[in-house]
């Protein structure tokens, strides 16, 4: 079955044409500036086992251009990938938000669509983006199914001790304030890829996606998320590229109250100034790494707080969970940054985590899941590379073979 995989933001939209009998992206690519001066659409595939990229510089004043662009692309006279748009049986949509109503993946229906729409005010940045991008998939790929994986539906197993904040009880039975949790497509895949990969099918882990947004969760022996470290929003658990994680509320009200800070200008502060980027200077781990090497103490320090607030969520989880068998990183940092996983497992032996620094270092980028503990350490701990796109292209073809 060929699945097209759709990422829409606000300004940008990541897609993959995946063939899932035989595990095969067959393009893949980013079309980006959206509505912006200077917007691309940038598309790969492989031709006579050769990798092909292709940037197709145009103005793209919205997602239904971007769209035109990207079937075009798929379907080019001399580089065609799929012979028409009909070739696709179903499209996957990443959707951010699916509230309380959602903890499945769902054929979109124009009912699916309203409650998408109903929950803008939970996710006012990305379920706008998201439903732009079912609208116009719908008009280029008429045919195919339309299909929702929401990034929140993993975490709908949560119990509710684990989901319900301390407030008055009218904020989440009026207002569906409460826990929700995100990145759920990667935990959930790379928590059944350990699971196989250990041959564990009573596995008790705690999944550690560690990349521009990052969180964990606790996942027990029945494979259901019992606790996560994002939230209402995503602002809060592990410290981020540019997001403060963890803060005690006070702050917000001093800035308010005693600083002055407009609202807006106190948002700004912690969701992108904050993290990585406000500790060290940079958001991206590779900038700080380089910092690190050369001595700099903002770049020891900033490693140190990211590592010291994994480690907090280890054991807080542990306890969760009664006990784990697997720690499992992933993505951008969980996959490729030696130092985070150094820190992030320092000072642990009390607890059996005890991470082999020779595996660490040799198997940083690895492809397939790898177990990195001593031969002492009680705790496996692995680096299993994600694969989002993947995933909801193996849920919407399931989804599509059994209606
Ligand atoms: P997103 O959350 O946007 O999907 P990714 O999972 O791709 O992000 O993670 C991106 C981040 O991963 C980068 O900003 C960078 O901090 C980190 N990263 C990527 N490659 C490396 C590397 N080789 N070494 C250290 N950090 C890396």
């Amino acid at each position: 079955m060929q699945i097209l995989v759709i990422n829409a933001g606000s300004s940008s939209m990541k897609y993959q044409l995946i063939e899932t009998d035989d595990k095969t992206v067959l393009a893949k690519g980013l079309a980006e500036r959206i509505g912006i001066a200077g917007s691309r659409v940038k598309h790969q595939f492989t031709k006579n086992g050769a990798s092909i990229e292709k940037v197709v510089e145009q103005d793209l004043p919205n997602h239904n251009v971007a769209f035109e662009i990207i079937t075009q692309l798929l379907t080019d006279k001399e580089d065609a990938v799929i012979a028409s748009p009909e070739a696709i049986t179903a499209v996957g949509h990443r959707i951010v938000h699916g509230g309380e109503k959602f903890s499945e993946t769902q054929v979109i229906t124009p009912e699916v669509k309203e409650t998408i729409r109903a929950l803008i005010p939970l996710a006012p940045l990305h379920n706008p983006a998201n439903l732009i991008g079912v609208e116009a998939a719908e008009k280029f790929f008429p045919n195919a199914v339309q299909v929702a994986v929401f990034d929140t539906a993993f975490h709908q197993t949560l119990p509710e001790h684990a989901f319900r904040y301390a407030i008055p009880e009218k904020f989440y039975a009026e207002e569906k304030i409460r826990v929700y949790g995100f990145h759920g497509t990667s935990h959930k895949y790379v928590y059944n890829e350990a699971k196989k990969y250990l041959k564990n099918e009573k596995l008790k882990a705690i999944t550690i996606h560690l990349g521009n947004g990052s969180s964990m969760t606790a996942i027990d022996e029945n494979g259901h998320s019992i606790d996560t470290s994002l939230g209402f929003g995503p602002l809060c658990g592990l410290i981020m590229g540019t997001r403060s994680g963890d803060i005690d509320p006070s702050v917000i009200f001093h800035m308010l109250e005693q600083l002055n800070m407009p609202l807006e200008k106190i948002k700004n502060v912690l969701n992108k100034e904050s993290g990585m980027l406000g500790l060290a200077g940079s958001s991206d781990a590779r900038d700080v790494a380089a910092r690190y090497n050369e001595g700099d103490p903002n770049a020891a320090l900033t490693f140190e707080m990211y590592g010291y607030r994994i480690r907090k969520y280890i054991g807080a989880y542990m306890a969760a969970l009664n006990g784990v068998d697997a720690l499992i990183f992933t993505a951008g940092l969980g996959e490729n940054s030696i130092l985070t996983r150094r820190y992030a497992c320092k000072n642990l032996e009390g607890l059996g985590i005890e991470l082999d620094e020779e595996l660490n270092v040799d198997n940083n980028h690895a492809d397939t899941p790898v177990e990195i503990q001593t031969p002492s350490g009680k705790v496996k701990i692995l680096i299993v590379p994600t694969n989002e796109e993947w995933q909801i292209a193996k849920e919407v073809a399931e989804l599509v073979a059994k209606a």
